[in-house]
């Protein structure tokens, strides 16, 4: 099995279908039982559950800076 992706809280995350704006690019906002992104290009949030979002994460492009 492949190692699971580390994410936290303001990193930034390609997902394996980009957004309908075009753009693939989505920066972490709130990391729980549910997980919620902020598209990077056009600001729009989703939100969903932790386990759907670690199958739709395909890789972490920004790591941040801040704990
Ligand atoms: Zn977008």
């Amino acid at each position: 099995m492949p190692e699971p992706l580390v994410y936290k809280l303001n990193d930034i995350v390609e997902m394996k279908k980009p957004h309908a704006c075009g753009a693939n690019a989505w920066k972490v906002t709130r990391v729980g039982a549910d997980i919620k992104l902020s598209c990077t290009n056009c600001g729009r949030g989703i939100m969903m559950p932790r386990f759907d979002f670690n199958k739709r994460l395909k890789k972490i492009l920004v790591v941040s800076e801040t704990n």
